[in-house]
C-alpha cells in the first residue's frame, strides 16, 4: 500500500498553521505524528490535498500545572505523558490509558495526544484496504447508503477507540480549539456529534491546541480489555473518576463514570456515575452493581464491528467498570489515610 500524493507544509509556528487553515478548505489535514492518519491514507479511506505538518510546533509540546489545571499541548507525544510524574500523581486514569495505546513505537516514536483524542472512529468493515473494499458496495462512511454493521442503520456506527479520549472524559477534560483570530474551550463530553462519519464536532479550520483537567483531589482509575496487550485497540474500556467527601471521608462525593470503545464516542453514564454520590467508597456491592447496570446502558449503543463479538464486550463492560470502579476507590482510600 503505497500513500497517495499530497501537497507537504510545514510552518514553524502557531499563526502559520491557523493561516493556512483559514485557506485550505476542507481537502486539508494536520498531521500530527501521522500514526492514524498516514494509515487511513494507505488504505484509500482518505485522499488530503494537503497535510500541515506540525512537527516544527514544539510549543503545542508542554505539560505544566497552573491556576489548579494541568495543561497538555495537543502535540505532546504519548511518551512524555507516561513519563510525567503530575500526570501520574493527578490524572492517574490518563496515565494508564496511554501506557495501552498501540505499541512503545507509537508511544515513543511519533503518536501525540491531540492525534489520539482525534484519531477517526474505526469499523471491521471499513478499515480495510481499497482491494478489500472494492468487491462490495461502498458503506455510508465511504461514502455510500447502506451499513454492514448495523441492519437498516441510516447513519455510521463507527466506533470511537480511543483510549486517551475515554480517560480525558472520566477526568472531566476540557479542550481548546484555535482557529485564525479566535478560539473556543469546549469539554470533552460535549465535543462528539452523534455520526460515526464526522465523529468530532469540530470545523476543518479549527486546530486542537491545548486539554485542560482541572485537579479536583479525586482519584482516577483506567481499565481496558484487548485481544493482545500491544498493538491493539481497546475493545472496551473504562475510565472512573471518584472524589471523597471532606467531611465524611468513606463517603463519595463525586464520581464519573465513562465507557469506551463501545459506541461513536466514549459514553459518560450521567445517571450511574450520579447513582454513587453518599455512597461508601469501600462497599462492593454497589459497584458491582452500577458496573452491571454500566454494561445495561452501553450495551444499546454499541454494534459489532470492532472484532470482538457484540455479547462478549457487552458483558466485558461490567467487568471493566467493575475494576476500574475498585482502583479509583482504593487509590481514594490510600490518599485519604
Ligand atoms: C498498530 C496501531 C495500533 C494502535 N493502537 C491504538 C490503541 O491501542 N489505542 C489508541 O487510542 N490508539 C491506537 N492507535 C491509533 C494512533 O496511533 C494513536 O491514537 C496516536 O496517538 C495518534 O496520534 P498521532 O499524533 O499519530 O495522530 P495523527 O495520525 O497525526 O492524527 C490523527 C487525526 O487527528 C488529526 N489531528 C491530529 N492532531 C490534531 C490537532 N492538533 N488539531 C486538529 N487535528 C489534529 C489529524 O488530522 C488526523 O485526522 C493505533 C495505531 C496503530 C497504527
Ligand atoms: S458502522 Fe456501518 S457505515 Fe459505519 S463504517 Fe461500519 S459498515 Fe460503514
Amino acid at each position: 500500500m503505497r500513500l497517495p500524493r499530497f501537497e507537504y507544509l510545514e510552518p514553524s509556528d502557531l499563526e502559520g498553521v491557523l493561516n493556512l487553515l483559514a485557506t485550505q478548505g476542507d481537502d486539508t489535514k494536520i498531521l500530527a505524528g501521522g500514526t492514524d492518519l498516514l494509515v487511513r491514507m494507505k488504505k484509500g479511506l482518505l485522499k488530503p490535498k494537503t497535510l500541515i505538518s506540525l512537527k516544527a510546533l514544539n510549543e503545542l509540546s508542554y505539560i505544566n500545572e497552573e491556576d489548579g489545571c494541568i495543561k497538555i499541548g495537543a502535540r505532546t507525544p504519548i511518551a512524555d505523558i507516561i513519563a510525567s510524574d503530575l500526570i501520574q500523581k493527578e490524572a492517574f486514569a490518563l496515565f494508564e490509558a496511554c501506557e495501552k495505546i498501540g505499541a512503545i513505537s507509537i508511544q515513543h516514536y511519533r503518536g501525540t495526544i491531540g492525534g489520539n483524542i482525534l484519531q477517526d472512529n474505526r469499523c471491521i468493515h471499513y478499515n480495510q484496504s481499497e482491494f478489500h473494499r472494492s468487491g462490495r458496495q461502498p458503506c455510508h462512511k465511504d461514502g455510500g447508503k447502506i451499513c454492514y454493521a448495523r441492519d437498516e442503520a441510516d447513519r455510521c456506527n463507527s466506533t470511537c477507540q480511543s483510549d486517551g479520549a475515554t480517560a480525558l472524559m472520566a477526568l472531566g477534560a476540557s479542550i481548546t480549539l484555535a482557529k485564525k483570530g479566535t478560539e473556543r474551550v469546549v469539554e470533552i463530553a460535549n465535543f462528539y456529534t452523534t455520526d460515526g462519519i464526522m465523529p468530532f464536532a469540530m470545523e476543518s479550520s479549527e486546530l486542537l491546541t491545548e486539554i485542560v483537567i482541572s485537579i479536583q483531589g479525586g482519584k482516577s482509575s483506567y481499565k481496558r480489555l484487548a485481544y493482545r496487550s500491544a498493538i491493539d485497540y481497546p475493545i472496551v474500556c473504562a475510565g472512573v473518576f471518584l472524589s471523597a467527601s471532606d467531611t465524611k471521608k468513606d463517603e463519595i462525593e463525586d464520581a464519573r463514570i465513562v465507557v469506551g470503545a463501545m459506541g461513536r464516542s466514549p459514553l459518560f453514564l450521567v445517571q450511574e456515575s450520579f447513582s454513587l454520590k453518599g455512597k461508601n467508597l469501600n462497599d462492593t456491592e454497589v459497584f458491582k452493581k452500577v458496573a452491571d447496570s454500566s454494561m445495561n446502558s452501553a450495551s444499546t449503543f454499541a454494534v459489532h464491528n470492532v472484532g470482538s463479538t457484540l455479547e462478549y464486550r457487552c458483558v466485558m463492560v461490567s467487568e471493566m467498570v467493575l475494576q476500574a470502579l475498585k482502583g479509583a476507590a482504593q487509590a481514594v482510600v490510600a490518599a485519604k489515610g
